[in-house]
Formats: structure tokens, C-alpha cells, sequence
């Protein structure tokens, strides 16, 4: 069992370096973030022992359940955030990946300047437009971003986050893959404060899909299932 975890996990590794050096990319430049949503700490301290030192979280509860209990790492947020709960995750994550209000972003702002620091964040992006999904539509970026940046000066905005609709080959994701990166590279073009505005980040790619949004341009990919198996939701 234990070894399973660890396996997998440099399986994936390996898989992740190999898609950025087929795509004439620096696999340093490709982070693997172990997302770890219904899995316990003793399952996530497996995955750290075989190198993973990028965690991430859907839900403000799980990482505080969790944080404690493995072994030290940097957290993220990649689930929809409910503004009520950013105090009591301000202190714990390196990046927020799910931004995708000014209302939330302010709140941030606000816990993040009382806490003394700038927090990283990304826009969440909904590709398809799906109703189940949070995320802004790409027309309203740059709006948002602007807004962000006038008016946050403990946030910084590092990139987009996107999710995909579910695909049942991979390669049907390539192409909102493909648009996000155009839209990243937009981005970059953006002259913005760079205290607040270092589009670096491009948060694509999952367990079934992961390869293919290297090839489009991911920076960092967010695999959980084919690190830790099926997830039990309790
Ligand atoms: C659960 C989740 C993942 C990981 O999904 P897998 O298909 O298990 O790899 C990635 N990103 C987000 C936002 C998630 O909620």
C-alpha cells in the first residue's frame, strides 16, 4: 500500500518531465502539485516521502484538518473560496488558484495585509462557460485584474487557472488548453504594476489530461487521482 503511493507519484513525475522535454520545455519549469481532496494525512506524508512538496486542496477545511498532521510543504487552494473562510486560510497556502471575484479578491487582500504579507493568487478561468463552474469568462479578465491590482496591495496576481469540461480523451481538452495559454501570453503583455502583477503561473492539466496541457503550456499541473487512487467522498 505505502509504496503504491510513492510509486505512482514518481511514475507521474516521470511522465510530467517527459511531456515538457518532448515539448522542448525545462521540466523544472512544469510543477506536479499532488491534490490530496478525501485523502488522509498518512497517504499524503507517503506522497511527500517520494518527493511531492506542492499539496493541494479544495476545501478550506481539509487543510486545516490536514496541515498539521504532515509533514511541512506548500499548500494551495484550487477549490471555489467562500469569502467567510479566507481568515482562516490566509496564513497556510502559498497561492490561492480559484480567484475569480473582486469581492473575493478585497477579502484577501484585506486578511493578507492584516496577516503582513502579499498573497499570490490566480484567476480562475471557465473555459466552456459551464453553469456547474466557477471562473470568469475570458472577456472579463482584464477588467478584473485591473480592478484587482488598483485597488489590493497585498495581493499579487501570478497567472490563470482553467478547468476543462471532463473529457474522455484527452486530447478534447487541448484546445481550451490551447486558449488558455493565448490568454496567458496576452496577459503577460498587460502593463500592470509588477508588485501586484507577474503573470508567471498557468495552472492546467489533471490527472487525465495532464500531458496534454504540458504540451499546451502548463506550468504546473494538478494531479490527484492517479497519484492516490479513486477518491471516497464521505
Ligand atoms: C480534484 C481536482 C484536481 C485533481 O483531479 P484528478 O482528476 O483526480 O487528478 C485538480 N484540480 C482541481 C481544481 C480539483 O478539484
Amino acid at each position: 500500500m505505502s509504496t503504491d503511493i510513492a510509486e505512482r507519484y514518481k511514475q507521474i513525475l516521470a511522465r510530467k518531465d517527459a511531456a515538457a522535454i518532448r515539448s522542448g520545455r525545462n521540466p523544472e519549469d512544469v510543477t506536479l502539485m499532488a491534490v490530496t481532496k478525501t485523502h488522509t494525512p498518512d497517504e499524503i506524508n507517503q506522497a511527500i516521502a517520494a518527493g511531492a512538496a506542492d499539496i493541494g486542496e479544495n476545501r478550506v477545511q481539509e487543510v486545516l484538518e490536514k496541515i498539521d498532521r504532515v509533514s511541512p510543504v506548500r499548500w494551495h487552494l484550487i477549490g471555489h473560496l467562500q469569502t467567510n473562510k479566507v481568515k482562516n486560510i490566509i496564513d497556510k497556502v502559498v497561492m490561492i488558484h480559484s480567484v475569480d471575484s473582486i469581492k473575493l479578491a478585497k477579502e484577501i487582500n484585506k486578511r493578507a495585509g492584516a496577516a503582513g504579507k502579499v498573497m499570490d493568487i490566480l484567476i480562475e478561468i471557465n473555459s466552456a462557460m459551464e453553469e456547474t463552474k466557477s471562473g470568469i469568462a475570458a472577456d472579463d479578465l482584464k477588467s478584473l485584474v485591473t480592478e484587482i491590482t488598483s485597488e489590493c496591495d497585498n495581493v499579487r496576481i501570478r497567472g490563470i487557472m482553467c478547468i476543462p469540461p471532463i473529457a474522455v480523451d484527452p486530447e478534447d481538452a487541448r484546445p481550451y488548453f490551447h486558449e488558455a495559454r493565448e490568454i496567458f501570453e496576452n496577459m503577460k503583455t498587460w502593463d500592470l504594476p509588477e508588485e501586484r502583477f507577474c503573470p508567471d503561473t498557468l495552472s492546467m492539466g489533471m490527472s487525465g489530461d495532464f500531458e496534454v496541457a504540458i504540451e499546451e503550456g502548463s506550468t504546473i499541473v494538478r494531479v490527484g487521482s492517479s497519484i492516490f487512487g479513486p477518491r471516497n467522498y464521505r
